[in-house]
Formats: C-alpha cells, structure tokens, sequence
C-alpha cells in the first residue's frame, strides 16, 4: 500500500451481482480465502465465495462452473427423492428403522402451498405433507422432516414423550439446526403456531 492510491485492506467480503441462467447469483470474495471456492442456495439465491485475489475472468469461470455443480445435485437429489410414491416408501422404512414400523401412514405427498411450514400431519386420517421446498435441501433433513410428522400419528402434541420419539433419528439436531438456519435466512420467518406445524 502506497501513497493516495492505498485501498482498504481487503478483510471483509466485497459483494457483486450477476444474473445467470437459474437466477440470482451473488458473489463474495474474501481475503482470508486463498484457493477454495464454495458455492450454495441462501433465500432463493446463489452465493459463490471465492478467493480476493481472482481474475474476472477466473471468478466469471469458477461461478459458471459452481452454479452448474449446484444444479447437477439439486437435479440428482430430485430424482432420488422422486414423486409420491417414492416419498411414501422413505416415510415407510423410516418408520420400520426408527419407530418400531408404529406410525403407518395412509400417505405421504409433496404439496406447493406449504409456504410457512415444512411439514403438516394430520393425525386423524393419517395423513403426511411435505413442502416441495424441501426437495432442495439435503435427503437428512427431508427425513427428519418425515420422522417429525410420523412421530406426530403416535403422539400429536409436541410433548417430551414426541421428542422423544423424534430423538431415535440420529441426525434430529443437526437437521433442527439446519432448518432454523434457512429460516432465520429467509423471508419467510419462522413458522406458523399449529399442533402440526415442525417447530
Ligand atoms: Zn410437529
């Protein structure tokens, strides 16, 4: 750094903006950062972060090719999760692996109008939902997800006794705090008060 031409040190992320086919990109760089690049989903966007030290052109590339990587998994994992009748199979082995085969659901489907929640059960007709939104997350939280609504046919109310239930899924924890980071990200909130609401 020399004279009047001295910038800042680059400690901070420096934040700039693109759009790509599959929507709104938004890069971060970060001086702490020498070679990795990360690349995930946050509210509907996509943030890259990379090294301070890239090239234009050496960004323009590890972005395209990251957004490409994203999309090839969210693709393989919309495939492994696949329609309903794939979901109802999961929630089946789920319930055989964790809860004894209790809770037998009369079926399990994917719905889009779940905006505040991700899960909804309805004890009395045994019946599961799941937002679609969760296609784009990680198949240990679409099957808390599915654990936490079929824990809800054997104990309706979030008592210590459900929790309990719920708990028998190794990775619970990890996908609560998973499911409270997108929240906390997102616009969306928290979700709505509800027995059958995932809190
Ligand atoms: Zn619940």
């Amino acid at each position: 750094m020399r004279g009047s031409r001295a910038v800042p040190a680059d400690r901070s992320a420096r934040t700039s903006g693109a759009t790509l086919p599959g929507g709104d990109v938004e890069v971060r760089r970060s001086s702490r950062r020498r070679r990795t690049v990360t690349a995930y989903r946050e509210s509907g966007r996509t943030v890259v972060l990379i090294p301070a030290a890239f090239s234009p052109a050496e960004e323009r590339r590890w972005v395209a090719q990251m957004v490409a990587k994203l999309q090839t998994r969210e693709e393989r994992r919309r495939r492994s999760l696949g329609g309903d009748d794939e979901l109802m199979a999961r929630a089946r082995a789920l319930s055989a692996a964790h809860l004894d085969g209790v809770p037998q659901p009369a079926s399990v489907r994917w719905v889009d109008n779940q905006n505040r929640r991700w899960g909804s059960c309805t004890p009395a007709d045994r019946t599961i939902r799941l937002s679609t939104r969760l296609r784009a997350m990680p198949e240990y939280v679409v099957d808390y997800v599915l654990v936490h609504e079929l824990a809800h046919l054997v104990e309706p109310s979030h008592d210590a006794r459900f929790w309990s239930l719920v708990a028998r899924y190794p990775r619970a924890e990890r996908a609560r705090g998973f499911l409270e980071g997108v929240e906390l990200g997102s616009a969306h909130g928290t979700s709505s008060a509800g027995d059958d609401d995932l809190d």
